[in-house]
């Protein structure tokens, strides 16, 4: 079989069972879960496997999944991957109404298309030279960064990501090129080839100050808000020293937000200014000192507040 007769018949089959993939991908949509913890949509893609005779190993990675279609471990292999998480974003207008989360990244698609692939190949597995393995991976987002962690002190796993824990169990090792995709946004094209993208190392850090009366005793106290606000500043610094394309995100809160929204957040910060005296810093009244010429008693020169 030539390549276009082999090319169309894939085609025809991802066609012929469109309807069934656009359903997954809704499914998948309607129940948006978070990283290491999508068990019903790792539980809906392996019911997927299983009915189109596929080996395959679940429980990767906690949710993660592979499944060969021709099972015999025909090499080369080329990986098809999809990401099974969802983002935590309440305000979005279709997040899930009890977990605020959704598939904001558009993951669901990803899925779908990562199953289409693998239904379209099937149907001409027998012409391919090499293996075909799908590769459902959990965690492609970077966040709930506290679950992680208690996932990482319980031994269940290392890295925070999904891919980078396939590849440390040697989930990849008989995967030999893997291909992905990913929804784009201001793209003209339907379909195009994306770029490189950097990889990143997520660091936390703990700002501890001292507790003390804010009234009666502020200068016994540390106040570990400023520390954090100074620590951002100085992250914040840096960036103009790095070269186009490298850039730092800001550190995470706490409670281990969306990378992505902290920046969000933080842009809506530096376009509010805060009033500012002109003539300098407040400062306070020294004794005896007189007030200064042409300043009435408490008016203060407003900075414009925009
Ligand atoms: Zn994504």
């Amino acid at each position: 079989m030539d390549k276009t007769t082999l090319k169309k018949k894939a085609l025809e089959e991802i066609d012929r069972r469109a309807d069934e993939i656009i359903e997954y991908a809704t499914a998948i949509w309607k129940y948006p879960e978070l990283g290491f913890k999508e068990f019903k949509t790792a539980e809906l893609t392996e019911k997927k496997y299983q009915a189109a005779g596929w080996r395959h190993e679940k429980g990767i990675a906690i949710t993660g999944s592979k499944a060969y279609l021709k099972g015999d471990g025909s090499r080369p292999s080329v990986g098809v991957v999809g990401e099974l998480d969802a983002l935590h974003i309440p305000v979005h207008p279709e997040a899930h109404p009890a977990t605020g989360n959704v598939h904001a990244c558009g993951h669901n698609s990803q899925m779908a298309a990562m199953l289409g692939a693998g239904y379209g190949l099937d149907a001409v597995k027998e012409h391919l030279g090499g293996g075909v393995v799908m590769v459902a991976v959990p965690a492609e987002e970077y966040i709930e960064i506290d679950y992680r962690n208690r996932l990482r002190e319980e031994g269940k796993l290392e890295f925070f990501g999904g891919k980078q824990e396939f590849i440390r169990l040697g989930a990849m090792d008989e995967v030999d090129i893997v291909l992905g995709s990913h929804s784009a946004m201001d793209q003209e094209e339907l379909i195009g080839v994306g770029g490189s993208n950097n990889g990143f190392i997520g660091k936390l850090v703990r700002y501890t100050g001292r507790e003390s009366h804010a009234g009666g005793a502020p200068d016994k106290g540390i106040n570990a808000l400023n520390a954090a606000m100074l620590g951002i500043m100085v992250i914040h610094a840096n960036r103009e020293t790095f070269r186009r394309g490298h850039h730092k995100g800001p550190p995470h809160h706490h409670q281990g937000r969306r990378d992505s929204e902290q920046r969000a957040r933080r842009c809506q910060d530096g376009e509010l200014r805060p009033r500012q005296d002109r003539g300098g810093h407040p400062r306070r009244k020294q004794e005896g000192e007189q007030r200064p010429p042409g300043r009435r008693r408490g008016r203060r020169s407003r900075g414009r507040d925009k």
